[in-house]
């Protein structure tokens, strides 16, 4: 972050959220306005998995960032897929690479 103004008012810093959590309560209140739009309730309507590719009640679909928030996904139409309850607690935090590695080899793995 660049500021030009050298005189920036002293402010105790070290109870301000972090610039990570402040983009995790960011990008998780974006993801709360998304879940009640249009495009979400046509999505889970559908009720068809992102990743294994079931068909499913709209009551079983879950909201899933395929690149997870803490790993600095963003909560946008790119980002979001519509995912069974499964498949979304199955993949807790990984990224796709990730996924795909862990599946490959076999056992849990994390970078
Ligand atoms: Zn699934």
């Amino acid at each position: 972050m660049k500021t030009r103004s050298g005189k920036s008012t002293r402010r105790r810093i070290d109870d301000r959220p972090t610039a990570d959590e402040e983009i995790f309560r960011i990008e998780k209140a974006k993801a709360r306005k998304l879940r009640k739009s249009p495009w979400w309730s046509q999505k889970i309507q559908e009720g068809i998995c992102h990743y294994c590719g079931g068909k499913f009640k709209p009551e079983e679909m879950t909201m899933d960032h395929i690149v997870p928030i803490s790993r600095g996904g963003k909560s946008g139409k790119g980002n979001i897929v519509a995912a069974c309850k499964t498949c979304n607690s199955k993949k807790k935090y990984y990224t796709p690479a990730e996924i795909i590695l862990r599946d490959d080899m076999g056992k849990d793995i994390t970078f």
